[in-house]
């Protein structure tokens, strides 16, 4: 049971400190690497300086994984257009629906827009792997339109999302910069107040 509530938290959250688990379950560290161990072992999670993180092909699973109440509609919730794989992003609802958005800038209106989520991930644009979105930076306005204007575009880590941006244009942007940028654009008068 133990187990299965921290990947759980995983699943929610992306890593935790080992010295989280041991406070939240009151067992000591041994009895928790123990736990891990097995996670581990079954690929589902790696251990890394104190901490604990969600395998990332958990993460691929996750996503690619089709949620029943999504199932044979492979289109965005937001705009209706067609999903391409390479910039694919789904939210985890807590109460086990999945929500796919044809890209990052559906995704995250999305996310702006939805209580009880429990994950949100989104899909590296360079590498296709699939990220926390919380965490992730976006190059918005770059030259490399997808689906939807303004386009944004998804990368794991702030140097990559810079060397694109060099490249194509735009602006990098965090996760809570990028939901302020589309607010904005989509509702000007309101995001102003
Ligand atoms: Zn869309
Ligand atoms: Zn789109």
């Amino acid at each position: 049971v133990r187990r299965r509530t921290i990947l759980q938290l995983l699943q929610k959250r992306g890593s935790i400190a080992v010295s989280d688990l041991t406070k939240r379950f009151g067992v000591s560290r041994m009895t928790i690497h123990r736990d891990l161990d097995v996670l581990v072992q079954q690929g589902l999670a790696q251990k890394r300086h104190g901490w604990v993180e969600l395998a990332a092909t958990r993460w691929v699973e996750l996503a690619a994984t089709p949620a029943p109440a999504t199932a044979g509609s492979a289109r965005c919730m937001m705009c209706q257009s067609e999903i391409p794989e390479r910039t694919q992003f789904t939210l985890q609802l807590e109460n086990g629906e999945r929500l796919q958005a044809c890209c990052p800038h559906c995704g995250l209106m999305m996310l702006s827009h939805r209580t009880g989520v429990q994950s949100a991930l989104a899909r590296d644009f360079l590498y296709g792997r699939i990220l926390n979105a919380l965490e992730a930076f976006y190059v918005v306005e770059s030259r490399i339109a997808t689906c939807c204007a303004p386009s944004v575009l998804c990368f794991h880590d702030a140097a990559s999302a810079a060397d694109f941006q060099r490249g194509f244009g735009g602006s990098v942007l965090n996760y809570h910069e990028t939901i302020a940028f589309l607010k904005q654009r989509h509702n000007p008068v309101l995001a102003a107040h």
